[in-house]
C-alpha cells in the first residue's frame, strides 16, 4: 500500500486557492479512504454496504453516496465491535491514551502527525503564540477537550497552566501570581473567574496581564466576548470543534466567522436532502479529518450553521462558518408543525435592514403563540407596520405557520450568538 504525502506547511496552503486546496484534499482522501478501508473493518463494512468501491474515489465527489456517519451511528459501531468500534486503525494498546465520550463511544489520543498539524496550527491561527502562559480551564479528565487543546498549546510553544474545570478562587490566584497571558475555557467560566477576582479585590485590567481569552463553547458569547474586550481590553477569541474530530474551525483576527482548519475536508449539505448547499445557504455541517489512525469518513456533526466561501481581510481563503444555529435536533415542534432554524434563516435572509431576530414560541393560554422579536440595524426610515407585515408573510410562508406578531426590541436585547428559535413554553 501507498505511503501518505505530507500535506505541506499549513502556514502556506492557508492562503492557496480553493482549487489548489482541494486537489491537495483530494489526493488525501483518496489515500485515507484506502488506508482505513483496509485497516478500519467498520469503515470497509460501510463502504461495501454503499457500494462504493475504495479504487474508485478520486476526491470528495465521489463520496457523495456514501452515507454520514452520525453520532448515533458511532454508538452502534462502538457497541457491537468493541473496543474502539473497528473505527481505529491501530490497536487499543498502541494509543496514548483512550477519552470516554461518552461511553460506550471512546475517542483516541494518538500521535497522527497530520492531526498535531491541524491542532497547533489551529491555537497558532486563533491567537496564541511562544511564550504566551495559558490556563488551560478545559476539562481534563474522561473527555479529549483538556488534553487535546494543552498538547496542541505546548506544541505551538505555549506554557499551560492545566487548571482544568472548577476551583475558581485557585484560578485567580494562580492567573494573578504566574502573570499569565491567556486563557482557554468556556465563556461561562471565563466570566465567573472574572466575578470572583473582582470579590477578592482584583482589578482585572490592572492585576491581571491577561491578552488573549478563547472563550468559545457555547452559543450567545457575542455580547459577553464584547464586554471583555471593552472593559477590560482582554482580546477574545473562539474556536469549533466536537470530542470525536478535535478542533475544526477557529476564528481570524477578522473576526468575521469561523475558518475550517488547514487538514479539514469540509462539506455543508441539506439535512432534508444530503445534497451540498451553496455558500450563504444553512446547512450540516460535515467534516472528514486528515486522521490516519482515527479516520471518520463524511463524519454528520449535528450542528447546523451557515457559511461563505468569500476572500477573508486576514488572507486566509479557506471557507468561514459565520452562525452556529443549533443542532440537527433544534426543530421545535410548535401547534403540531416541526419548525427549524434552516428554514427561518433563509427567509431573514431577504431582510437587510434586520440586525438580529430570534423566533419564540410560548403557549399563553392554550394554543402555541409564535412571536418573532426582530432588532433593527437602525429605526431610520422604517415603516414598523410595514416591515411587521412583509415579516409576517414571509416567514409564515417559510414556516409554514403562522407567525402572530413581531415585537421590534432594543440591540442587545438578543445576544450575538442565541438559538434562532426558542421554545419558553412552560408543560
Ligand atoms: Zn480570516
Amino acid at each position: 500500500m501507498e505511503t501518505q504525502k505530507p500535506l505541506p506547511p499549513f502556514e502556506k496552503m492557508e492562503k492557496m486557492s480553493s482549487e489548489e486546496r482541494r486537489k491537495l484534499l483530494d489526493e488525501q482522501l483518496k489515500w485515507l479512504v484506502a488506508y482505513a478501508y483496509e485497516k478500519a473493518p467498520s469503515t470497509r463494512a460501510r463502504f461495501d454496504e454503499a457500494g462504493i468501491s475504495p479504487s474508485k474515489v478520486s476526491g470528495i465527489k465521489d463520496l457523495e453516496n456514501l452515507p454520514l456517519l452520525r453520532k448515533d451511528a458511532l454508538v452502534d459501531l462502538y457497541k457491537a465491535n468493541p473496543p474502539l468500534g473497528g473505527l481505529v486503525t491501530v490497536p487499543i494498546s498502541e494509543l496514548e491514551r483512550v477519552y470516554v465520550s461518552p461511553g460506550p463511544i471512546y475517542d483516541p489520543h494518538h500521535s497522527s502527525e497530520t492531526y498535531w498539524q491541524r491542532h497547533v496550527h489551529l491555537v497558532k491561527s486563533v491567537g496564541f503564540r511562544k511564550g504566551d502562559i495559558v490556563v488551560n480551564s478545559w476539562m481534563y479528565n474522561l473527555v479529549p477537550a483538556g488534553l487535546m487543546i494543552d498538547e496542541a498549546l505546548r506544541r505551538a510553544g505555549v506554557t499551560v497552566i492545566p487548571t482544568g474545570v472548577g476551583n475558581t478562587e485557585l484560578q485567580v490566584q494562580v492567573m494573578h501570581q504566574l502573570r499569565a497571558t491567556g486563557f482557554a475555557g468556556t465563556t461561562g467560566f471565563f466570566m465567573n473567574i472574572i466575578d470572583k477576582a473582582k470579590e477578592m479585590g482584583l482589578d482585572v485590567s490592572k492585576d491581571f496581564n491577561l491578552r488573549m481569552a478563547v472563550i468559545g463553547g457555547e452559543m450567545g458569547g457575542g455580547p459577553i466576548r464584547k464586554k471583555v474586550e471593552e472593559e477590560y481590553g482582554i482580546d477574545t477569541g473562539d474556536m469549533y470543534g466536537t470530542a470525536d474530530v478535535g478542533l475544526i474551525a477557529f476564528e481570524c483576527s477578522a473576526k468575521s466567522g469561523m475558518h475550517i482548519a488547514e487538514g479539514v475536508i469540509f462539506e455543508m449539505i441539506s439535512y432534508e436532502t444530503g445534497k451540498p448547499v451553496e455558500p450563504g445557504e444553512v446547512g450540516e455541517i460535515v467534516v472528514t479529518p486528515i486522521d490516519e489512525i482515527y479516520p471518520l469518513i463524511r463524519f454528520g456533526t449535528g450542528d447546523i450553521a451557515s457559511w461563505i466561501n468569500e476572500p477573508c481581510p486576514c488572507g486566509r481563503t479557506s471557507p468561514r462558518i459565520t452562525r452556529l444555529l443549533g443542532r440537527v435536533g433544534d426543530a421545535v415542534r410548535t401547534r403540531g408543525m416541526f419548525i427549524h432554524p434552516r428554514q427561518l434563516e433563509p427567509a431573514m435572509a431577504k431582510f437587510s435592514q434586520i440586525a438580529q431576530y430570534q423566533a419564540v414560541v410560548t403557549r399563553p393560554g392554550t394554543r402555541d403563540d409564535l412571536a418573532l422579536k426582530v432588532e433593527l440595524k437602525t429605526e431610520e426610515g422604517v415603516d414598523k407596520e410595514k416591515l411587521a407585515s412583509e415579516l409576517i408573510q414571509v416567514v409564515s410562508e417559510a414556516l409554514r405557520i403562522k407567525v402572530d406578531r413581531v415585537e421590534f426590541v432594543a440591540k442587545g436585547v438578543i445576544p450575538e450568538w442565541h438559538k434562532l428559535i426558542v421554545d419558553e413554553r412552560v408543560y
